[in-house]
């Protein structure tokens, strides 16, 4: 009998499951059935921008966090595809650090070629999946939008490519009730003209912080002050941009911080981060894990160890990302395949406590994606995933940190050599301070004369 496989996500990993099958297919393989459920009505996950914030048109949480005018926070050279590189998809080498319709392009030009569109059912949320010990299946339970019925289906594998930056952490601070102006996550964020020549609060010091207040010192908030619970960013920003540890609390249109001090505020935005959330899953196959780089119980970091036959793809904290699901999924369907053994349930509990030992060693952001880096390899060495120079991505990850130390808001101002093609990517041609403009049409076209100032 064909095995069954359900993919729930189309997304980037979603995506790269569907791509490994049928590279494997293309190659003489016989592959299992596939069944991609997908919630949106198009694919591309995360990159598949929506206006709509809340609930989407079916009364489902809105999937998407990403927000109008955002560019690659890192080096495309770091997230090309080894197999569908960045020049054979825009047919001329493009900059380093793309905005989000370009990327979303990007992602879909490969699953095009590929030709696996027809194994998505698009409008199609996942509701439950149950696992029968006995028959050894999982039973996937779908709510089909476009046909408004409940599907019930059998599955030999479930693979879980649904994301993890989603549901969003939403802190409580005291005087929240009282204040006067708008709160939101940055789940919720989705234009920063919105805070335009308001004086904008911040929480939060990791990626949403740093980008979220970028984009809204270029679209012309009138400051910032973002504020931190362990570590400041400590870039040295604008002059309008001011960094503080913890807010203590809000008293009608004032915050109090930690050090004492207190500044006058119109708006709060949440960048506290997201947590995995599994729904659809019952408590004994739910992955429960902090967003950090090796989620336990994860063998090689996407087998369920109490249960295998369920893979998750793309949990772990991202330096890596989609070259990192590409290697995942490759070796996901390598064991669906056949193609590489499973060992004793024991020995892949072992294998996981040593790569989170080591996990627990890293201190330096370079420890940190070397130690991804390492995982990557050991993967892609497993498999036919074209190898490539992780050694060299991890050095351009550090020319990105020194860039961003030297000047946060003119890193995105440089560029470097394709890891897959050699080319030296060209610079872009409009600062990325004075390109407001975020569609593809302006980032592959000619430089546009800024229409307002920045600041
Ligand atoms: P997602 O892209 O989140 O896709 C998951 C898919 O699963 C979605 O299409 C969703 O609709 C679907 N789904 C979820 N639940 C269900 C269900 N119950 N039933 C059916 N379908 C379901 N990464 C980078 O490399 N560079 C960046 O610059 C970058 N910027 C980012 C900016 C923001 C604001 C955020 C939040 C993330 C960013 N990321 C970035 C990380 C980004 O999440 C990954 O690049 C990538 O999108 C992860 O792919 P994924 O397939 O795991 O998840
Ligand atoms: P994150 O990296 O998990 O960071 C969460 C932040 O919230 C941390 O600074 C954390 O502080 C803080 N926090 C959590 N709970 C808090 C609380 N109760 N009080 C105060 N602070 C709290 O999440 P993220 O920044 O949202 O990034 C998520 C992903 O989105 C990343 O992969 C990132 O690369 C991506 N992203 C990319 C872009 C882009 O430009 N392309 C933009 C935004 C996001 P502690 O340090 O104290 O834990």
């Amino acid at each position: 009998m064909t095995l069954r496989v359900a993919i729930i996500g189309a997304g980037p990993c979603g995506l790269a499951q569907l791509r490994a099958f049928q590279s494997a297919r293309d190659k003489g393989a016989a592959i299992p059935e596939l069944v991609c459920f997908e919630k949106q009505q198009d694919w591309g996950g995360m990159w598949n921008y929506t206006w709509r914030t809340g609930l989407d048109e079916n009364g489902e949480p809105v999937h998407g966090s990403m927000y109008r005018y955002l560019w690659s926070n890192g080096p495309k050279e770091c997230l090309e595809f080894a197999d569908y590189t960045f020049e054979e998809h825009f047919g001329r080498p493009i900059a380093s650090y793309p905005p989000r319709e370009v990327l979303w392009d990007y992602i879909k030009g490969r699953v095009e070629k590929a030709g696996v569109r027809d194994y998505i059912r698009f409008n199609n949320v996942v509701r439950q999946v149950t696992f029968d010990e006995q028959t050894q299946r999982f039973t996937v339970y779908a709510h089909d939008y476009t046909h408004d019925t409940l599907t019930c289906e059998e599955f030999d594998y479930v693979i879980n490519a649904c994301g993890h930056f989603s549901t969003p952490k939403v802190p409580y601070f005291e005087g929240f009730e009282q204040f006067a102006g708008r709160i939101l996550h940055a789940h919720d964020f989705r234009e920063a003209l919105e805070f335009k020549d308001k004086d904008l609060l911040i929480i939060g010091s990791s990626y949403s912080a740093e980008d979220i207040g970028s984009q809204c010192y270029k679209y012309g908030a009138r400051s910032i002050t973002s504020c931190y619970r362990t570590t400041p960013m400590g870039y040295a920003w604008p002059d309008n941009w001011e960094e503080k540890p913890l807010l203590q609390r809000l008293e009608n249109n004032r915050a109090f911080f930690a050090d004492g001090s207190s500044k006058h505020i119109d708006a709060v935005i949440l960048c506290t981060g997201y947590k995995h959330h599994f729904p659809f899953l019952p408590d004994e196959l739910s992955l429960r894990t902090d967003n950090r780089l090796w989620p336990m119980n994860l063998y090689k970091g996407v087998f369920w160890e109490p249960n295998p036959r369920l893979i998750y793809l793309g949990m772990q904290d991202q330096w890596y990302s989609f070259n990192m699901f590409d290697a995942q999924a490759w070796y996901a369907r390598d064991v669906i395949l056949g193609r590489i053994p499973l060992p004793s349930q024991a020995a892949m509990i072992a294998d996981s406590q040593q790569w989170q030992a080591r996990e627990l060693t890293l201190e330096t952001n370079q420890q940190m994606f070397e130690f991804q880096g390492a995982y990557i390899q050991h993967l892609v060495d497993a498999t036919d995933y074209p190898d490539f120079d992780i050694a060299a991505v991890n050095e351009t990850f550090l020319h990105w940190k020194h860039d961003k130390a030297e000047n946060i808001m003119g890193y995105r101002d440089k560029s470097y050599r394709s890891l897959m093609t050699g080319t030296q990517s060209p610079p872009h041609h409009t600062p990325w301070l004075l390109a407001l403009d975020d569609s593809m049409a302006a980032y592959l076209g000619e430089p546009v004369t800024p229409i307002k100032s920045v600041g």
